[in-house]
């Protein structure tokens, strides 16, 4: 009996996990993403594609991420090693976990004499990398540069302490992760960070009720894969009295009990659970932060406005956002950082490290290319946890050179 139950929940978890995907994934960019193909392309087909792709939003591009790393490789075998590097450096914009680019790129920065930069990626490739080629290369550009013998630099963090960045907390949100945000910005980014002493209402404009039309997809899938006689039984033991799923009650009784009956079913249900949240849209609030923070935003030498949100966000094409943010005003929302079992302080590290990325681009930067770096781009809580929380050497080095033209 055990077996039976086992393989038939076996068949319905794909059912579901195809939905989730299905549901997760339906908005991003679909094509061919073969590097094969764009191995074949010239470099100026190639060129067009990756300016095409820099009018997208990140979590769009990434899909075509190998665009930029055929297009790089080929500027290098045409001997146009300042091509090469800036587009490596979109590319891992976007994918920083990509090791034989980072190398590629650290031996182009060897030869333009950017020690710092070149150490971070080498560090990166020789500590985390699991290729063993890889990882060795690494090692021997370490040691034939001798970079462990380059001293940190000295220079002073860069500072703006005269400037000022906002936050503002949305309905829900906890004051300890806001204050923890606070901080940490301040500290990092070396400004100063006032929270405002008010609550947002999240303006509810274009939200997306999605429960209903996810509870109804993944039982419909699991239902019309079954033989009927099973469905039935399968209902009987998933305590279902009425033997029917009909209200949203009951359908998500029945997913539950099907998901949590596997191996890493909780943190699948709670995942499931986050997909069937209410989501706003993250252009309406910035709007909105824009309109209701317009008196704070008027004042002298104001960087911007940050709105924090415990619910999930979402960007037009894309199911869901981590934060959205362009120059002067941005959101960001740590819904996705937690369940009914995740740490405080876990919770608190990631809104943290978000909150560095977001404020990153309320300043105008681009995105950086280490990838352990808070202002990483990552393509999942995965990637996001590898990220630390705190600014790297390069970002250090960048806001130097926003921070003295903004000075001028
Ligand atoms: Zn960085």
């Amino acid at each position: 009996m055990k077996n039976i139950l086992k393989s038939r929940v076996g068949r319905v978890l794909f059912i579901i996990l195809f939905c989730v995907s299905f549901f997760r994934h339906h908005c991003t960019a679909a094509g061919d993403t073969n590097a094969d193909v764009y191995k074949k392309m010239s470099i100026e087909e190639l060129a067009v594609k990756a300016y095409e792709l820099e009018q997208v939003s990140s979590p769009e591009a990434r899909e075509y991420v190998d665009v930029f790393f055929q297009l790089a490789e080929k500027y290098l075998k045409a001997n146009r090693k300042d091509a090469a590097m800036e587009t490596l450096n979109k590319g891992l914009r976007l994918k920083s976990w990509d090791y034989r680019h980072q190398i590629m790129l650290a031996e182009l920065e060897l030869e333009k004499k950017q020690y710092q930069s070149a150490r971070d990626r080498i560090n990166f490739v020789k500590n985390s990398c699991d290729d063993e080629t890889l990882r060795s290369k690494a090692e021997q550009l370490f040691f034939k540069t001798e970079l462990k013998n380059i001293e940190s630099k000295t220079k002073p963090r860069p500072e703006l302490l005269d400037h000022k960045l906002y936050i503002v907390r949305f309905d829900g949100v906890d004051p300890a992760i806001v204050k923890a945000i606070a901080s940490k910005i301040g500290q990092e980014f070396n400004i100063k960070v006032q929270v405002i002493d008010r609550v947002l209402k999240p303006d509810k404009t274009e939200i997306k009720h999605n429960r209903a039309k996810i509870l109804g997809e993944m039982t419909r899938g699991i239902k019309d894969k079954m033989v009927p006689a099973e469905y039935k039984k399968m209902l009987k033991e998933a305590g279902l009295a009425g033997l029917e799923a009909n209200t949203d009650v009951e359908k998500e009784k029945l997913l539950k009990w099907v998901i949590l009956k596997y191996k890493d079913g909780r943190n699948y249900w709670s995942e499931v659970e986050k997909s069937m949240e209410d989501q706003y849209n993250s252009n309406v609030l910035i709007e909105q932060l824009e309109r209701q923070c317009s008196k704070e935003l008027r004042g002298n030498k104001v960087l911007g406005v940050l709105g924090v949100m415990v619910y999930d966000i979402y960007a037009d094409g894309i199911n869901f956002v981590f934060g959205r943010a362009g120059e002067g005003s941005g959101v960001m929302s740590y819904s996705r950082f937690f369940d009914d079992f995740t740490p405080n302080h876990v919770t608190m590290k990631r809104a943290v490290v978000q909150s560095l990325s977001s404020t990153g681009m309320i300043l105008g930067l681009e995105r950086c290319t280490t990838p352990t770096c808070a202002r990483a781009y990552p393509h999942s809580l995965e990637e996001h946890d590898r990220k630390e929380d705190k600014l790297c050497n390069s970002c250090i080095e960048v806001l130097r050179v926003n921070y003295e033209t903004r000075k001028n």
